[in-house]
């Protein structure tokens, strides 16, 4: 499974291949930490209850040690380590209160261990899914993923099922949908505009009226194919 990051990279290789979006803008939603409730004096952390909703107040930045949460849930060493690593993913500036996130970390744990055959001695599915899952939950610049898990608006069945681009922020996405467009323009126009050149010299007739177009023809990361047909003799030839 490939992990956001690993997509950016991809996103920006694309960028690099498609002069049109290299103008594009620069991913970057939510950079800050939310720490607009720091003017409290209050040593310890709080928890408030706003409307019908508790908030939850930290002092400093939340992890489930800072949270005092005890993520020891269960005899065995491996799934408890991934509870904590997704309860240090959920609580990344929320402001959701630590049981409400112990809880939502215990399920998804329970359910990657249903959904995959447990063994500690060859976890590896059970190890990678919940890579996966925990290294986009950790993502800086998606507050959404967590938000949504966090507010009950994504269930832990599901999130666990969901592919690394369905997880991605919305951003993102929106980023890579241009990118795909402006490729798909860019193929278009190049298979109908022919263009005729002398900087190449047909190998069967040495006359230099070539007519060529370009186009991507594996995968966008990969240089153009230039297909070139002679306009004397109609030898076709193609290079990339
Ligand atoms: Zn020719």
């Amino acid at each position: 499974m490939k992990t956001i990051r690993q997509w950016k990279e991809e996103v920006q290789r694309q960028k690099k291949s498609s002069p049109a979006a290299a103008s594009s803008t620069s991913a970057s939603n939510g950079n800050g930490s939310s720490n607009n409730n720091n003017n409290s004096s209050t040593p310890t952390n709080t928890t408030n209850v706003v409307g019908q909703q508790k908030k939850f107040v930290a002092n400093g930045p939340r992890n489930a040690k800072n949270d005092g949460v005890k993520t020891d849930l269960y005899e065995n060493r491996t799934r408890n380590g991934v509870i904590q690593a997704l309860y240090n993913g959920l609580c990344i500036d929320s402001e959701h209160p630590p049981n409400v996130l112990l809880k939502l970390a215990k399920e998804i744990e329970a359910e990657v261990f249903h959904a995959e055959k447990f063994d500690t001695s060859s976890n590896t599915k059970y190890a990678q899914r919940l890579r996966s899952l925990t290294s986009n939950l950790r993502q800086k610049n998606n507050p959404e993923l967590r938000n949504k898990i966090n507010n009950g608006d994504l269930l832990p069945k599901v999130f666990i099922n969901m592919s690394p681009r369905e997880m991605a922020p919305e951003s993102l996405k929106k980023e890579l949908e241009e990118i795909k467009k402006k490729n798909l323009f860019n193929a278009q126009g190049a298979t109908q505009e022919r263009a005729v050149t002398d900087r190449f010299t047909c190998g069967k007739c040495k006359e230099k009226k070539v007519s060529y177009y370009q186009l991507q023809t594996r995968s966008a990361d990969e240089p153009l194919t230039t297909f070139c047909t002679c306009e004397n003799c109609g030898n076709r030839w193609k290079f990339s």
